[in-house]
């Protein structure tokens, strides 16, 4: 998979504790989008599946699920399912992922009905600039919820902080869907 960055613990991209994945490279480039470093095929790292998944393993008890990001994941959509069917078959975890696509699009996607099996909640859409209104896993207000199982409804996510500050050593991280400045280790 090709990764912009990883964070192995976030309350901040969804509900409960998740680790949390960015995609790198975009094919999409919404006006606007807050995560521009990530549209670059060319930028990021390479990471194979299994690596990932033994990271999530590791950790997998103090974890309630996992967080896909981008980037556009349906960009790389042979590895995501890979990922997210291990991590749903293996460990049991909720899994959320984002797309610029919305569900008319998606139904295009010969893959989407596997992806399906696997992801519990699905946030659809372009990043609209005009219609900009953070709010529970949203960037815009155009974006929509598709709870593809039962596990989490609307109620679960307005809770969630729309941002999150992470300290580490000497550096501050800061993530979350209404943080617009973000997603890197500032020293
Ligand atoms: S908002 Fe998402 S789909 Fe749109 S350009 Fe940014 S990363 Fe791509």
């Amino acid at each position: 998979m090709k990764i912009h960055q990883i964070i192995e613990k976030t309350r901040a991209n969804g509900p409960g504790t998740r680790f949390c994945i960015w995609v790198q490279g975009c094919s999409l480039q919404c006006l606007g989008c807050f995560n521009p470093e990530t549209h670059d095929f060319d930028a990021g790292y390479k990471i194979s599946v299994a690596d990932i998944f033994e990271i999530i393993r590791r950790d997998s008890k103090e974890l309630d699920g996992i967080s896909i990001s981008g980037g556009e994941p349906l960009d790389q959509a042979e590895d995501v399912l890979e990922l997210i069917s291990k991590v749903k078959k293996e460990l049991k975890l909720s899994i959320i992922l984002w797309t610029g696509y919305d569900l008319h699009e998606l139904m295009d996607f010969e893959i989407y009905k596997s992806f399906t099996e696997y992801l519990d909640l699905i946030i659809t859409g372009r990043y609209e600039q005009s219609l900009h209104a953070p709010e529970g896993l949203k960037g815009s207000s155009n974006q929509q919820y598709i709870f593809v199982s039962d596990i989490y409804n609307e109620n679960d996510l307005k809770e969630i902080s729309i941002a999150e500050i992470q300290l580490g050593d000497k550096k501050i991280k800061i993530t979350g869907v209404g943080s617009e400045i973000v997603k890197g280790w500032f020293e």
